[in-house]
């Protein structure tokens, strides 16, 4: 997530103050958190955490990464949010299941929850791009991720390809052009064909005779951790994770079908910016309340750059067919 914390660090610089002591309350615990804002906070974290997972899957599966692995990591976390042949089972045990948690997703059209949540995560790389083009941002091209505006789309394209029958206002309202959309659902079927793959490779790993033997079980590989939530915002967070998140039962899904060769931990903590990441050398993934600070952020603009362009785009669309 470099790109977007150094994003962070430039909007830091050059936004105006107007903006400003509003996130700096919430940093600080002063300005309570509305729960209205939970979903598409939560929505962001799944994807973040899941995006820095599947470079866990691909490192730890010694997969060779044939194009950007950045947005080999965007796809795959869209498979698993979207797919039902991600083999990924949830058996409600922990009793931790939330009903209107609607995943792993069932055969059919996808749940409206399940476009809601994808709704969130396209919304907010749509923010991150209209204020970096506002406030007239260096664009990072360079970057080992793809623009903002580049990732929205893919998001938009993949979410449209696992089902365009039923999608079409979909991708009419988050302006995908009919171009891109007539790939998507051979991208997205491409996108599974690759987590199966990821999958099948850690099992033939775990189980080759040549690898030294004491495999970890399958279960539990994966543990989840929450460190020095000590601010209030911090622990409504916390909260937020535990109480509307799908993001146990995923993990508690991901150890049950992919055999880690070694425990990996995810650490929610506080590391000083907006960020996360997997370090491969400790077998840990940092994710850091700073960067939910910063959806809390985005989710002011939701409103103006996202939802109301959106209702916009639709309803010019619909106007201009019906004169057709
Ligand atoms: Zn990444």
């Amino acid at each position: 997530m470099s790109a977007r914390a150094r994003q962070f660090i430039r909007v830091l610089i050059i936004v105006c103050a107007a903006f400003w002591p509003d996130s700096a309350s919430a940093q600080n615990g002063r300005l309570p958190l509305n729960d209205a804002i939970a979903p598409f906070v939560v929505a962001n974290v799944e994807f973040t955490l899941l995006h820095e997972l599947i470079h866990v899957l691909i490192d730890e599966a010694g997969i060779p990464v044939l194009a950007r692995e950045e947005d080999q990591a965007d796809y795959l976390t869209a498979v698993i949010f979207l797919s039902q042949q991600t083999g990924l089972i949830y058996s409600p045990a922990t009793g931790r299941r939330n009903p209107s948690i609607d995943w792993p997703p069932v055969p059919g059209p996808p749940a409206h929850s399940t476009i809601q949540r994808m709704q969130a995560i396209i919304d907010a790389w749509r923010i991150e791009w209209t204020i970096a083009i506002q406030d007239k941002m260096e664009i990072p091209y360079a970057d080992p991720h793809a623009l903002e505006i580049q990732r929205f789309y893919d998001m938009v394209c993949l979410t449209y390809g696992r089902d365009p029958g039923n999608l079409e206002d979909f991708r009419i309202e988050n302006e995908l052009p009919q171009d891109r959309a007539e790939f998507c659902e051979e991208d997205f079927a491409k996108a599974e064909r690759g987590l199966e793959f990821i999958k099948t490779t850690l099992r033939n790993n775990a189980l080759s005779p040549l690898r030294p033997s004491k495999q970890p079980a399958p279960d539990f590989a994966i543990q989840l951790k929450f460190e020095e939530a000590i601010a209030p915002t911090h622990r409504q967070y916390k909260l937020w994770l535990e109480n509307t998140s799908i993001m146990f039962p995923l993990i508690e899904a991901l150890n049950r079908a992919y055999y880690m060769p070694r425990p990996i931990t995810v650490r929610f903590r506080i590391c000083g910016q907006p960020n996360a990441y997997w370090e491969p050398k400790d077998a840990e993934v940092n994710m850091c309340y700073e960067l939910l600070d910063r959806f809390v952020h985005l989710n002011r603009f939701r409103q103006k750059f996202a939802i109301d362009r959106r209702k916009t785009t639709l309803g010019m669309a619909k106007a201009n067919s019906a004169f057709k």
